[in-house]
């Protein structure tokens, strides 16, 4: 394939909010009543002016629009088919901003989210609460989901996508829409109506998508792409119709608009028959999670189908080896004629940070192995001169490319030959109890002497003002190690003193001293990288910065000992150490792509273990293990989870298990749907599990039968999501619930999760409470 003609650059969507976050201030200002909505729809227009000038300066053709959103793109979907549920009181129309974002954050405007989990606050009082809001696909971007009844109907309510493409068109850049599908956009929905399924709404869906198509078109659009991340899922015939349906109507709405297809996150497997022989001009698929279906995908497809191949990684922070790329794909692509073929990323690079370059910090031989969504989209121009004009047009940066590649394969920064020969070594024996854990209870209730239906929580508490304020004085440099050393000490005891008085039986430090639950690790920990400005949009106007995994994983020193230390010195009680999972600090990074994830998690898992051995052999009795982010990464495929939960029940044995019999380990997470994967969760044999139940009145604890469950087992009591402080009674009522499910002895009495994000004027009389229904019912039986 070498002619001169241009292969098209695609990059299917661009991360939002600004090299400088200008998105949340303009959000949170307009949201706070500060700005008005004016203000935020000029910030919103200047971001995507410049977003779309800079794509197309760096050589993208396909430049997208209507990826831009004020919010999430889900939620722009539902208001452009016009699904309000009717507690907002819309009716017709276009969909007023404030509507829109009382969808997203109920109209009291609360939002809080308890580290990363992406649980949104209950509006309380008088007022409307949010949607529910959940991930995108295995993504740690948070959607809007759908709310969609069985006598739902749709209508038009929204030019969000025509408006974007007028915009462009005014600045004189053609772009190509992207709108999100309308199986993924039902799939993804949830319905009050028992036992029905959105999909079956799909015929009343259509004629709006039809109309968006048709007006896209009149306003001079030639191309849209149009997002299915859905057919990379487990499908059902029924499902796999409705894409026949969907796309044999939605290609004759518009016949001259093409439609460029995007699926993403994974392989189309069993959906790839279905994917090609749909009516489209283009399918993109995605070749870094996939690569294998380059191959297959260009046979079965028809000839005239344009392929955008999904060859940079849209999910990852690392640079590409070019040269690898080409070599790979040259001998399928290269009978094919280059108006066959487009370059593009794997997903959209919302998933990515914005540009490399502002990490002036960060370490000359790290940086020269990453790309953010700038130096990506750079790599695919790259890709696409390469492929249409010959390597030499580009060889100066393919030889780059490859010496990056090449440093990363021998770095001593990265590979530790110490840490590989631990993981080589581990045996069988570090992954397991000394004992079952029928003899570790004993042993652990002659020592411990619990009362029964023993108190505790889960970890954080409320990280005030102050708190924050001195943590960013003290990062700042503008308060003294002694001052701030000081301050915690303060913090600390305060806490403890606390929880003696109100009568808690397990106590903890109250995690003052972190930021975030994986980040505190991160900074600590050999082969990690921090960055100051790589933000991903997380939800709304949330963002996180994961830490990047860059090489082998070791600890330094220890970590948590000194903080849990003084804590213990204060109380007879027994202070909880408290660390994050392997799993869950896994699962909250980028992580390196040159080993598998399965191994990056040992070595993490080998660090934590490390931990957890010196805090027991500083005198810790109990040690709790977070791993909140355990079931999130559940992959997509049923078919792929057995080896997930594998290797991850592995890891967590491997972190927890250096202790003896009377150490008690515990472990949180914030959900209980274990139903499906309650076998693993046994697996990891901690002695105490603290699951969120509040909300779901224990029901989900039916998956913990004492025959699937046996060990112990703190459903939580108190939702700590909402500031409503529950009385004496409800809480009673909910731990009567759990004992219908639950033997007396398992059972542990916790709120749903840590405290960081409530007030201490919440706290108080809710931990006051769950205390005093403790010794209630300690009375009664
Ligand atoms: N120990 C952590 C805390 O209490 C757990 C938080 C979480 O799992 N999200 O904040
Ligand atoms: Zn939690």
């Amino acid at each position: 394939m070498t002619d001169s003609q241009e292969i098209p650059v695609a990059t299917l969507g661009v991360p939002r909010f600004g090299r400088r976050r200008e998105l949340k201030f303009a959000l949170e200002s307009y949201w706070s009543g500060t700005s008005s909505a004016g203000d935020l729809l000029t910030t919103s227009k200047a971001l995507r002016a410049a977003s779309w000038e800079e794509q197309r300066d760096r050589g993208v053709s396909k430049i997208p629009s209507n990826d831009f959103s004020l919010y999430d793109h889900v939620l722009d979907t539902a208001a452009m088919v016009g699904a309000v549920p009717s507690r907002y009181g819309w009716n017709s129309g276009e969909v007023p901003l404030d509507i829109y974002f009382a969808m997203a954050r109920g109209n009291q405007g609360q939002t809080e989210d308890c580290g990363h989990a992406g649980h949104q606050e209950e509006a309380h009082g008088p007022g409307v609460t949010a949607m529910e809001m959940t991930k995108w696909f295995d993504t740690n971007y948070h959607y809007i989901v759908p709310e969609l009844d069985d006598d739902q109907t749709f209508a038009l309510s929204s030019s969000k996508p025509v408006d974007y493409f007028l915009e462009a068109k005014a600045l004189g850049i053609h772009t190509r829409p992207v709108i999100l599908g309308p199986i993924t956009f039902l799939k993804l929905a949830k319905s009050p109506a028992e036992g029905f399924g959105p999909i079956a709404l799909l015929p009343r869906l259509l004629p709006v998508y039809e109309q968006v198509l048709q007006r896209l078109k009149l306003s001079g659009a030639d191309w849209v792409q149009i997002d299915e991340p859905a057919l990379v899922l487990d499908l059902n015939p029924n499902e796999r119709a409705a894409f026949e349906f969907a796309y044999g109507q939605l290609s004759k709405a518009a016949p001259e608009l093409k439609i460029m297809l995007a699926t993403y996150f994974g392989s189309l497997g069993d959906n790839l028959e279905t994917a090609v022989s749909l009516p489209l001009a283009g399918l993109h698929i995605d070749l870094v999670r996939a690569p294998e279906q380059l191959e297959t995908v260009g046979r079965l497809a028809p000839k005239d189908l344009v392929l955008s191949l999904g060859l940079i990684d849209g999910r990852n922070v690392w640079r590409a080896n070019l040269p690898a790329i080409l070599d790979r794909i040259k001998p399928i692509v290269a009978g094919w004629p280059l108006d066959r073929v487009e370059i593009a990323p794997s997903c959209s690079m919302l998933h990515v940070p914005i540009d490399l370059r502002m990490e002036t910090e960060l370490d000359a031989d790290i940086r020269s192995w990453l790309a953010f969504a700038a130096q990506k989209t750079d790599e695919l121009v790259l890709l696409a001169r390469a492929l249409s004009q010959g390597r030499d047009a580009v060889a100066g940066a393919l030889k780059a490319s490859a010496e990056a590649a090449a440093t990363r394969v021998t770095s001593t920064r990265i590979h530790d030959p110490l840490v590989q020969g631990r993981i080589a070594s581990i045996e069988d024996s570090a992954k397991r109890r000394e004992s079952a854990f029928g003899e570790r209870s004993r042993v652990q209730a002659g020592s411990l002497g619990l009362p029964p239906f023993p108190t505790t929580t889960i970890g954080s508490f409320p990280q005030t003002p102050q708190v924050r304020k001195a943590r960013a004085a003290h990062a700042k440099g503008q308060l003294s190690y002694v001052d701030y050393e000081t301050f915690l000490k303060k913090e600390i005891e305060a806490a403890i003193r606390w929880q003696e008085e109100i009568g808690l039986d397990v106590l903890v430090h109250g995690e003052f001293e972190r930021n975030d639950m994986v980040q505190h690790f991160g900074e600590q920990l050999s082969g990690f990288a921090l960055t100051q400005h790589a933000w991903v949009q997380s939800y709304g106007s949330r963002y996180v910065r994961p830490p990047i995994i860059f090489g082998d994983v070791s600890r330094r020193n220890p970590m948590t000992v000194r903080w849990w230390q003084f804590a213990q010195s204060l109380t007879e009680k027994p202070v909880k150490g408290m660390l994050t999972g392997p799993v869950t600090i896994l699962n909250w990074s980028f992580v390196r792509d040159d080993v598998p994830r399965s191994e990056a998690c040992r070595q993490i898992a080998l660090a934590i273990r490390d931990e957890v051995t010196d805090l027991e052999r500083s005198g810790a009795r109990m040690v709790q293990i977070d791993e909140a982010a355990f079931r999130e990464g559940l992959p997509l495929r049923q078919s792929d989870w057995k080896v997930y939960l594998d290797w991850a029940v592995e890891c967590f044995r491997i972190a927890s298990t250096g202790v003896k019999d009377a150490t008690q380990i515990h472990t949180h997470m914030c959900y209980s749907e274990f139903n499906e994967i309650i076998h693993a969760i046994a697996g990891m044999d901690a002695d105490v599990i603290s699951i969120e139940t509040s909300r779901s009145k224990m029901e989900l604890l039916d998956a913990f039968t004492s025959s699937k469950y046996p060990n112990e087992i703190g459903p939580g009591v108190y939702d700590i999501h909402s500031p409503r402080v529950p009385e004496v009674g409800e809480i009673s009522d909910l731990v009567m619930l759990a004992r219908e499910r639950l033997s007396d002895g398992q059972l542990w009495i916790n709120p749903d999760c840590g405290l960081k994000t409530r007030k201490w004027e919440e706290v108080r009389p809710a931990l006051i409470n769950m205390v005093a229904a403790a010794r209630a019912l300690r009375q009664k039986v």
